[in-house]
């Protein structure tokens, strides 16, 4: 729909802008009303080029999208009724509870093979441990390929299956051969578009699943749902939102909690949201509260740091790392605020 600055477009503009319409296909509907007159784009409005044509116009004002750009991701698309399966829960229908360390120590593989018995233990279905990681500091750990075979090892002896963050191709290889189920996309790449359409040609015949952390410098929500958007692009749209806290802007939490978006995600599209409350507030004390709001908002699921002992894991795990008795009393409210939530009594 196009807003012109005036009340109606000159006959000079009309022709200008059903030319620039006409070579994608589309035809222009002017829409007359009392005081203004609208224009609306007859036609697949999605070509990008059109749009930024269109908006170069210095008489126009605005053009409103009435088609939504995520052709696969919004709700209102044919694969709305898509469901994914991870860890033997149906997301939507279970509370999903992804958890385990931030970080695979490879000089200290016991203490991830305690913490994966123990998550499973207090109700986790899925196994997370970092083994490349992302950090701010050159100098600090970057991961060791080693924790991988770790990763995969604590996978054979729970039956649980794993999720780890990849950053480059040869991670997204890797991670594939060994068996990995779950692909993170860290917040410090939700924006790297050359990753996301490797991580999407790479699962496209496969049925692992990517969770998605939303970048404290995404803006409009719709940046989130377009980077799943490229994911899914390549034929698999197993991706999964994970709000994980925002640009901080209180003293006291690493991050600002963003688990209050759920609702607007789900409002634009069917894809599952699972939320991080541990990077959320970055203190393991905060992370029961947050986990619990995010459930209350709606979310179809947790990702949560735990670890047997906090203080020897590496990484986020000392500040961060809830251990596995206040994972399992999370789990058990989560379940029940989730049963409440639904009104069905039963989680
Ligand atoms: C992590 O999951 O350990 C991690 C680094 O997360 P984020 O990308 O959200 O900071
Ligand atoms: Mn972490």
């Amino acid at each position: 729909m196009i807003l012109p600055k005036s009340n109606r477009l000159t006959p000079e503009q009309l022709a200008e802008i059903t030319a620039i319409v006409g070579e994608f296909g589309c035809k222009i509907q002017p829409i007359v009303g009392a005081v203004r007159t609208i224009y609306a784009i007859v036609g697949d409005e999605r070509e990008e080029l059109m749009i930024n044509r269109l908006e170069g116009l210095a008489y126009v004002d605005r053009i409103d999208r009435i088609q939504s750009p995520f052709k696969l991701m919004d709700i209102r698309s044919d694969l709305a009724s898509h469901r994914l399966t991870l860890g033997g829960v149906t997301l939507g229908e279970q509370l999903l509870v992804i958890a385990g360390t931030c970080t695979i120590d490879p000089k200290n593989p016991n203490y991830f093979y305690e913490t994966a018995a123990a998550v499973k233990e207090a109700g986790a279905h899925v196994l997370r441990g970092g083994v490349w990681k992302p950090r701010t500091n050159p100098y600090a750990f970057q991961g060791d390929v080693k924790s991988l075979d770790i990763l995969m090892e604590a996978s054979r002896r729970t039956g649980l299956p794993v999720d780890t963050e990849v950053m480059e191709d040869l991670h997204i290889k890797l991670a594939l051969e060994a068996g990995v189920h779950s692909l993170q996309v860290g917040a410090r790449n939700a924006l790297n578009y050359s990753l996301l359409r490797s991580i999407g040609r790479a699962i496209a015949e496969r049925d692992t699943c990517v969770l998605l952390k939303r970048s404290i410098h995404m803006g409009p929500l719709s940046e989130f749902i377009s980077a799943a958007e490229y994911i899914a692009a390549f034929g698999n749209p197993n991706v999964i939102l994970c709000p994980r806290g925002t640009t901080p802007t209180l003293d006291g939490y690493r991050n600002h909690p963003d688990e209050s978006i759920t609702p607007l995600l789900k409002e634009k599209t069917w894809a599952p949201v699972v939320v991080d409350p541990s990077h959320s507030v970055g203190k393991a004390v905060y992370v029961p509260a947050c986990a619990l709001a995010a459930v209350a908002y709606g979310a179809d699921g947790l990702c949560i740091e735990a670890h047997v002992s906090p203080s020897h894991g590496i990484g986020d795990d000392p500040k961060q790392a809830v251990t596995p008795e206040v994972l399992a009393g999370i789990i058990r409210q989560a379940k029940q605020l989730w049963a409440l939530r639904r009104g069905t009594g039963s989680a």
